[in-house]
């Protein structure tokens, strides 16, 4: 599940980030308002989690704009202040959920995980290429009816490719997406799980589904 996280106190995101990943959620982090909404025209993120004090346009600047396009993408709200009239006029906005400020970062994921599940409940949650199916709420993969077992890493990574069908994915953009990594780290990182990911689903099957471009990245496509 992927998770948009909109907060400017580059500590608190961090610290936010950093708690929801070793949760197996993909991340990403805005610092302002214009950002976010940007990247959630970009991206399907399964969550926001919005702070209400940014610089520019605000948290609930931020929902109102996303809601009055039509966008339901599950939010939770947070705030420093934890005032009644802000927490109603968020929940006005089309806030799912509210949390004041200081939290604790248990309770946190926990609402975030309620609340990407919440938001698969109404979109279709399964991502699909031929007979392969993995499932992003429950995190489980099939090809055919064998049931493939992956470890979160693999997991993310195939999501990642799923969600990029017939499209060349090259190294540099996987390290980024699936390792949160803005650098790459000069190994054969990506080309170690890619091999570990195939063994897992396309070993036995005879139409192969993860396929090499020599010197630029991977691609997940039916064979020609
Ligand atoms: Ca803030």
């Amino acid at each position: 599940m992927r998770i948009l996280v909109v907060e400017d106190e580059k500590k608190t995101a961090s610290f936010i980030r950093k708690a929801l990943q070793a949760e197996g959620f993909a991340v990403d982090v805005c610092g302002n308002g214009e950002d976010a909404l940007a990247a959630v025209a970009a991206t399907p993120f399964d969550a926001l989690l919005l702070d209400i004090m940014l610089p520019g346009r605000d948290g609930l600047g931020v929902l109102s704009q996303l809601r009055e396009r039509g966008n339901k993408i599950p939010v939770l709200l947070l705030s420093a202040r934890g005032e009644v009239n802000e927490r109603v006029a968020g929940l006005n906005a089309g806030a799912d959920d509210y949390l004041p400020k200081p939290f604790v970062i248990a309770e946190l994921v926990a609402r975030v995980r309620a609340l990407a599940r919440r938001g698969g409940e109404t979109k279709s949650t399964v991502l699909q290429l031929a007979n392969l199916a993995l499932d992003t709420v429950t995190h489980e993969a099939r090809r055919g009816e064998t049931k493939i077992e992956l470890t979160v890493r693999e997991y993310r990574l195939l999501e990642f490719l799923l969600r990029n069908p017939n499209r060349i994915c090259g190294r540099m953009s996987i390290i980024e997406k699936v390792w949160d990594y803005d650098f790459d780290p000069g190994t054969n990182l990506v080309d170690v799980y890619v091999r570990r990911l195939r063994e897992k689903i396309d070993d036995g099957f005879e139409a192969k589904l993860l396929h090499t471009v020599r010197g630029i990245g991977y691609v997940l496509k039916e064979a020609p």
